[in-house]
């Protein structure tokens, strides 16, 4: 079996990502499997050479193991064009020319609109563009953005779509809690979304292991699955770690970075560990996971 931590090098990492290569790096260890270690950089806008570097550096010292060469998501932007290329063959795709401004004032306009994970759903305008009408603004130069028809995907799929988590069990997927989800625009030509699903294709990963905060992913993620005919993995959601006044541990939080961790507070990885088990909530199967390090 084989599992992922896949950080983007957008930050150094901090208690909140060691916690996280932990929980994948000890659920294939246990599990007589292996973790690999993805770098997820293609926003080009957001991501460092320098971070990717950290990532490498904290690991170590954390005791963490990974295979190389590690996978640069940077360098496979073919791979994620041919995942579009499917789904633009079976017309699943559509541009969309809105700005961000625009999609406001639409959201606006319609008074009451559904809300997903990420913000307001989109209204879905360019849905509704004719074929002659996409030709000429793409013609005219316009940006755009390739956006999933999400209601179309579900209607080829068929069936209904589930997929499996080790601590939840059971989970009927509704990708439709998205709406139609960007998954290609100009400057960045695949989104978090595809990427993920291919790379863990592609790269043979058997148990996604990710944090709570990105369930909702899961759902598109299982729909892009199916539609790209890839296998089904399992998955594992692990819980976030809440500070001592219950707030997420994020990247601006310099304090909770493990370089400073490290060279300021002196901690060990065994204090680390330490933090990971009384920041954790005070019971769950993970909890487990962290006993025999
Ligand atoms: N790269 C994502 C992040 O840093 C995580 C990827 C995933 O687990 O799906 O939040």
């Amino acid at each position: 079996m084989l599992t992922r931590f896949a950080p983007s090098p957008t930050g150094r990492l901090h208690l909140g990502h060691a916690w996280s290569a932990w929980f994948s790096y000890l659920q294939a260890r246990s599990r007589g499997g292996r973790m690999i270690l993805r770098i997820e950089d293609i926003d080009a806008g957001r991501c460092r050479p320098e971070f990717i570097d950290g990532i490498y550096e904290d690991l170590a010292w954390l005791g963490i193991e990974w295979p190389t060469p590690v996978r640069l998501q940077s360098e496979h932007f073919a791979d994620y064009s041919a995942a579009l290329e499917t789904l633009r063959n079976r017309n699943l795709l559509y541009p969309c020319f809105c700005t961000r401004k625009e999609i406001q004032e639409e959201i606006e306009q319609a008074g009451a609109a559904p809300h997903g994970p990420e913000g307001a759903i989109y209204p879905g305008t360019c849905r509704a563009l004719s074929a002659a009408e996409r030709e000429e603004k793409i013609a005219s130069g316009m940006p755009y953005a390739l956006r999933l028809d999400v209601g179309a995907a579900l209607r080829q799929a068929g069936q209904k779509l589930t997929w499996r988590d080790l601590y939840r069990g059971e989970e009927r997927a509704k990708p439709e809690i998205l709406g139609d989800v960007v998954l290609a625009r100009k400057g960045v030509p695949a989104s978090y979304h595809l990427c993920v699903t291919v790379d863990d294709h592609l790269q043979g990963v058997t148990l996604v292991t990710r944090g709570e905060d990105l369930l909702y992913a899961t759902h598109l993620h299982r729909l892009l699955q199916h539609l790209l005919n890839y296998s089904v993995p399992q998955w594992a959601h692990h819980p976030l770690l809440l500070d001592a006044e219950g707030n997420r541990f994020a990247k601006r939080n310099q304090a909770t970075t493990l370089k400073s961790l490290r060279e300021e507070a002196g901690k060990t990885p065994d204090e680390i560990i330490e933090m990971i088990w009384s920041a954790l909530p005070q019971q769950g199967p993970w909890r487990r996971l962290l006993v025999d390090v």
